[in-house]
């Protein structure tokens, strides 16, 4: 049964003045914006185009979120920007905090629809996940977020918003983003239902100028849009591909992914053998184990002939329950004897540990729910 207690808040009144909600509501917000695109806007301020690159790196490099802190600029061009543009409107609801150091934040967005990003430290680098769409339309089987349906896609400056907003939590505004720094676009939403903007996000992240996160230490997961796989391999800034697969067969992905009746394993995996790698490169398939359901001798089995031929390592994550979920996790015993078939048979896998659990972080848990005691 679904709670009334999880609840998708989008609409709600965010502004004070209705004369701040008129001006606001027609201004782009800065974080979506290209080099090319700021050196427009300056030439609309009447500004010179040095000044664009200026702006630029205070915005992504520095991840500068108010003007005043820009003092390379001159104090005019300060104001005008702040009478006529808008950083971000995207504000920190909530931030909650695990024992493993995993950070769940509940972000608003200006419409007052709620996503969630988390940061992941670890020993040499973190990895900050983000969402691309509120919602998703997809209504996996074992996955929270889908309980909700979606709501509407994330703007490119709404996706990158996220990752300067994380960083500047953590480290502080006004330095660059530090090295080992790796995004997974893996929380709530279809990133591949909402392509144009995913991709700009993934162009801004590895801007030389900007943030420099090389597109090597971005992975965009999907439950399988085929056609916009094509599209991806055409793309020159392409981030690592992962994909949720968590069944090997139609009969049982057509239950757990309701998008499967539309692109079977069949035109999935032909799109997979297309997609071009780098030499070292090889494709993520992420598995979820769910109790007697995929995770037997057999299914393992069945996953290697699946991927035979596939440049591929396997990623198997315990599946996170929920009550709203009818799905239990597979016992680490389980997942290890699957992980051994598959490694036996040249097949790397890994399993994923899971992170933040204690604060409703970990994958498929993201559903950016309303808790009234929280
Ligand atoms: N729509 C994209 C990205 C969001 S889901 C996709 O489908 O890949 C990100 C990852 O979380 C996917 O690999 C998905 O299979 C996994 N996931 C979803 N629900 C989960 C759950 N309850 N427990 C563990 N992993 C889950």
């Amino acid at each position: 049964m679904r709670s009334s207690l999880f609840l998708l808040r989008c609409g709600a009144a965010f502004y004070t003045s209705a004369m701040e909600l008129v001006n606001l509501q027609n201004a782009t917000e800065l974080l979506g914006l290209t080099p090319a695109q700021l050196q427009e806007l300056m030439q609309k301020l009447n500004e010179k185009p040095f000044r664009a690159r200026q702006l630029y790196a205070n915005l992504f490099r520095r991840r500068l979120l108010n003007f005043e802190a820009m003092t390379d600029l001159p104090k005019t061009l300060r104001r005008k920007l702040a009478d006529h543009t808008i950083i971000t409107r995207t504000r920190i609801e909530k931030v909650f905090v695990a024992s493993d150091g995993t950070r769940r934040f509940l972000l608003r967005l200006f419409d007052g629809c709620e996503v969630e990003a988390v940061f992941m430290p670890e020993d040499h680098r973190d990895t900050i996940c983000i969402s691309s769409q509120v919602g998703c339309p997809l209504a996996c089987d074992f996955c929270m977020t889908g309980v909700f349906g979606l709501k509407r896609n994330m703007s490119a400056a709404e996706i990158v918003a996220q990752v300067i907003i994380v960083l500047n939590a953590v480290y502080g505004a006004g330095n660059e983003t530090p090295h080992g720094t790796n995004i997974v676009m893996m929380g709530m939403g279809e990133p591949l239902l909402n392509y144009d903007n995913a991709m700009k996000a993934v162009r801004l992240f590895a801007d030389e100028e900007g943030l420099q996160i090389a597109p090597r230490r971005v992975t965009l997961s999907t439950a399988g849009i085929v056609p916009r796989l094509y599209d991806m391999a055409q793309e020159a800034i392409r981030p690592r591909l992962a994909i949720s697969l968590t069944a090997a067969n139609d009969e049982l992905r057509n239950r757990l992914f309701p998008i499967n009746r539309k692109y079977p394993l069949a035109v999935l995996l032909a799109a997979c053998r297309a997609y071009p790698l780098s030499e070292r490169e090889r494709l993520t398939f992420e598995y979820v184990m769910l109790k007697e359901v995929n995770d037997s001798d057999k299914d393992a089995r069945q996953l290697i002939r699946l991927l035979a031929g596939v440049k591929a390592k396997v990623n198997l994550i315990p599946h996170n329950p929920a009550p709203e979920l009818p799905y239990l996790a597979s016992s680490e015993e389980r997942i290890l004897a699957f992980q051994k078939i598959l490694v036996a048979a040249g097949l790397p896998a890994f399993i994923r540990r899971p992170r933040g659990q204690d604060i409703a972080a970990a994958c498929g848990q993201l559903a950016a729910r309303h808790q009234a005691n929280a």
